[in-house]
């Protein structure tokens, strides 16, 4: 089947501004819209090419694209037509009848957002802690319907209950939340003593939160059903624990990696030795081989962390530097000076010995 041009659809020219457009689709689907015409089946057909029209002429990429490859240019992009449609809907008549037209079944409570601070140990080995967290729940007194205890909410005299009102606009009409009752359908005539009608209180909610093994920063911990509570006895909203894992004094977190620095002596880097090093489950020995330089990594299998989505523990991984001594008696520069003495520059520090050669020839290249 062959589509029309959106241009003509709308009835506006190539270089009709957002303005126009959005003008020429309000005229359009007003002409065509399905309350108008509930005799013509063709009308509502020609409301959803309308609308195909607008989604696209109204998003600039969309637009452009549409303009150099025509309809094959957006079919991708604008999807099975009437995917935006609603919201195109909304954004073009909203204005006109104030919004919120369109029923979304029971109102939810609110989600909920919660900071926990671990350190990196409980974050590593997973916790059990108990979080305070200021909530709106249903009032006891009432059971949340905010009418005096023996009462109970009367009809909306509005809408008579139904919740939504037919509101007229020009020539057509359409289906409105009601006003007055904010869909609910239900008025309060005596309200509760305790929560003053609004059916909520605020309460302090202890909670005990399980924290799985191996979670990290960012990573959140759903509580269903503990977010606020919905006014009308809708199901409550949940509650987002979000993990903020503190800097650690020794390890950095990388995943399920670990890294720690290590400063070891310059004697003990030259004999090599064994020295202890923390991991999450207490000291291990660490070898450190004869003539270990500076910033040497020592990969220790399996002591990182396991990430709470699964796979094995990483590794930690030990960055060793060799730490220059100070504080040095006179009789410790001494011994420095005869040790340095003793040390041939070519045999002893090769690294050394070709740096320089490599400075040499830097300069000789100048002055040859
Ligand atoms: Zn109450
Ligand atoms: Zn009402």
């Amino acid at each position: 089947m062959s589509k029309r041009d959106y241009y003509e659809i709308l009835g506006v020219s190539e270089d009709a501004d957002a303005k126009d457009i959005k003008k020429a689709y309000r005229r359009v689907a007003m002409k065509h819209h399905p309350d108008r015409n509930p005799d013509d089946e063709g009308a509502e057909e020609k409301f959803k090419e309308a609308s195909e029209a607008y989604e696209v002429l109204s998003d600039e990429q969309k637009r452009a694209a549409y303009d150099r490859y025509g309809h094959e240019g957006v079919n991708a992009q604008a999807g099975a037509g009437g995917g935006g449609f609603g919201d195109v809907f909304g954004d073009v008549f909203g204005d006109i009848f104030g919004g919120g037209g369109r029923g979304r079944g029971p109102a939810r409570g609110a989600d909920l957002r919660y900071d926990l601070q671990l350190d990196l140990e409980e974050a590593a080995k997973g916790c059990k802690t108990t979080i305070r967290v200021p909530v709106k729940v249903n009032c006891g007194e009432c059971k949340g319907s905010g009418a005096r205890k023996g009462t109970s909410p009367i009809n909306c005299t509005t809408c008579h209950g139904a919740g939504q009102v037919r509101v007229s606009q020009g020539f057509f009409s359409v289906q409105q939340t009601c006003p007055q009752c904010r869909g609910r359908g239900k008025m309060i005539a005596d309200p509760c003593g305790k929560c003053y009608g609004s059916g909520q209180m605020e309460e302090q909610k202890t909670l005990s939160v399980k924290v799985p093994a191996g979670v990290d920063t960012g990573d959140r911990i759903r509580l269903s059903g503990e977010g606020e509570g919905a006014p009308g006895g809708g199901p409550s909203g949940d509650l987002y624990v979000q993990i903020v894992v503190r800097d650690h004094a020794i390890f950095q977190r990388d995943g399920a990696n670990l890294y720690c620095e290590v400063p070891i002596g310059f004697a003990d880097a030259a004999l090599g030795g064994e020295l202890e090093v923390p991991t999450l489950d207490g000291r291990v020995k660490l070898k450190i081989p004869p003539e270990t330089q500076t910033g040497k990594l020592f990969r220790m299998r399996g002591k990182g962390v396991a990430p709470v989505r699964g796979g094995g523990p990483g590794d930690l991984l030990c960055r060793v530097t060799v730490e220059t001594p100070i504080k040095l008696s006179a009789k410790q520069k001494e011994l420095m000076r005869e040790l340095n003495e003793s040390l041939q520059h070519d045999k002893h520090s090769p690294r050394r010995t070709s740096w320089f050669k490599g400075v040499k020839s830097f300069f000789d290249s100048f002055s040859g």
